[in-house]
């Protein structure tokens, strides 16, 4: 089947791309006007790179007519082909900050992030044999992207290069590099993993910026950057994966109260007696614990912070590791 660019708004194409992942295929969005930008590119795989040739070919854009490339975040099936784009191209990447790292695949900041989740698995009680995931993350970059650059770096509100009409919004949370684009005049907001309709983005923890000590509470993060857009006049999401969504609010609103549910699942869970993270996540999620374990743990500390902020569940360290009970 050859790939195809879908017309979505005046300028706006969406470009399907596979990815070998659980989530299925991610949105490449096109911006065809003076001159041609990129949001995200796909993952680093030849049936990724081909459909993606095979997209702008259909909408009559060579890759050499691409200026630049806007990453909404560092994960790789979003910015896995982005060396290749860039190499073919000679396009600029912008991106958030926080996303440079992980795009660089620096040597220093991957042993830094080794360290952070060696760290945070011991204190959550994660078992010594299951620490091998943490390596998994690092041999997942290395398959799926290579190192690259990102020229110049974006944040909150600016208007994008070469798109006037375009504004940035730091949406934090999914991912601390996340970044959104809205349209004011059509009300449109690309949502990279910010928003989707068929599944529930999860907040993924990750270390602090800087080395500073404390991590960044990834859920109370995204809570907030999600009622940001509930405030905001959006009349469609073309989201990083799936169908633009055009109820933002209502979905929002569903998601934050699926917060409530498990946080009320946790404090049940918590009622039989102290548990570390690690058991916690094993009861909440008990067929993908083990094989997901940073999205589950991530779920499961998250959820744990918002009740630690509402003193309702507190904490004792013993022998490094947290036990928290109600
Ligand atoms: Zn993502
Ligand atoms: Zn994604």
């Amino acid at each position: 089947m050859t790939a195809r660019g879908v017309r979505m708004a005046p300028g706006v194409y969406c470009i399907e791309i596979p990815t070998p992942f659980h989530v299925g295929s991610v949105n490449v969005y096109v911006l065809k006007e003076e001159h041609v930008t990129l949001v995200d590119v796909g993952p680093l795989t030849e049936e990724a790179w081909e459909t993606l040739q095979e997209g702008l070919a259909s909408i009559e854009i060579r890759m050499e007519e691409i200026k630049q490339i806007i990453l909404t975040h560092h994960h790789v099936d979003h910015c896995g082909l982005l060396e290749r784009v860039r190499r073919v191209s000679g396009a600029r990447t912008l991106a958030h900050p926080l996303a440079r790292p992980y795009v660089q695949l620096d040597e220093s900041f991957m042993a830094y992030h080794d360290e952070f989740f060696t760290h945070l698995y011991s204190q959550s009680g994660v078992p010594a044999d299951k620490m091998i995931i943490i390596e998994k993350f690092q041999k997942l970059m290395q398959t799926f992207s290579q190192p690259s650059q990102i020229d110049g770096l974006l944040k909150h509100e600016q208007i994008v290069p070469l798109l006037p009409e375009w504004q940035v919004l730091y949406t934090p949370g999914h991912s601390q590099s996340h970044l959104s684009l809205y349209r004011e005049k059509d009300r449109l907001l690309i949502g990279g993993d910010h928003i989707i309709k068929h599944i529930s983005s999860n907040a993924f923890i990750e270390p602090p910026r800087d080395g500073s000590r404390s991590r960044p509470l990834t859920l109370v993060q995204y809570r907030t950057a999600l009622q940001m857009c509930a405030d905001m006049e959006i009349n469609q999401v073309f989201a990083g994966h799936g169908e633009p969504v055009t109820n933002h609010r209502e979905l929002i609103s569903s998601r934050l109260q699926k917060n409530w549910d498990r946080t009320n699942a946790l404090r049940q869970l918590l009622a039989s007696g102290e548990k570390t993270a690690y058991e916690l996540a094993a009861l909440l999620f008990p067929t993908l614990y083990e094989k997901e374990m940073p999205l589950t743990l991530s779920e499961t500390i998250g959820h744990i912070d918002l009740l630690m902020i509402l003193h309702q569940v507190d904490v004792k360290e013993r022998d490094g590791v947290l036990y928290y009970h109600l």
